[in-house]
């Protein structure tokens, strides 16, 4: 189900909470409102719908794929700063991003999985996982 994007700081600065098996619906509707906003969204989490669990959503190169209670394990590499933008609220801001990431997360399946990200990639997981802990950019 397509949802509404959540632009209220007050809602969005507010911490998630990990999600188990049954939250697996909140994945579906993720996917269902990043499409529908497919033009000018790589990435949501769903804080952004209203929904306060540690689940993201990614549509980088390799298609859109979901990610559980994703956790940064290391940063390799200088932070290099860059403009971001949001669907959660207008305009870019300049923010500051490691170019490669290992991520400690459970996948669609709800398997546990350890994998590096680079990059474009790398930038767009941890812009969610700011969210996920209530950061904005
Ligand atoms: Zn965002």
């Amino acid at each position: 189900m397509i949802r509404e994007i959540i632009k209220d700081p007050l809602l969005l600065n507010k911490k998630s909470t990990d999600a188990t098996y049954e939250d697996r619906w909140i994945a579906q509707d993720l996917l269902d409102t990043l499409n529908a906003h497919h033009e000018h969204c790589v990435g949501m989490a769903a804080n952004m719908i209203g929904e306060l669990k540690n689940i993201i959503i990614i549509a980088d190169q390799s298609g859109p794929f979901v990610m559980y209670n994703p956790q940064i394990i290391k940063t390799t590499g200088f932070p290099y700063t860059i403009q971001e933008g949001c669907l959660s609220h207008q305009g870019t801001k300049e923010t500051l991003r490691y170019p490669q990431i290992k991520v400690a997360y459970l996948d669609d399946a709800f398997k546990k999985k350890i994998k590096t990200f680079y990059d474009y990639t790398a930038q767009i997981i941890q812009h969610e996982i700011d969210h996920c802990n209530g950061i904005l950019i």
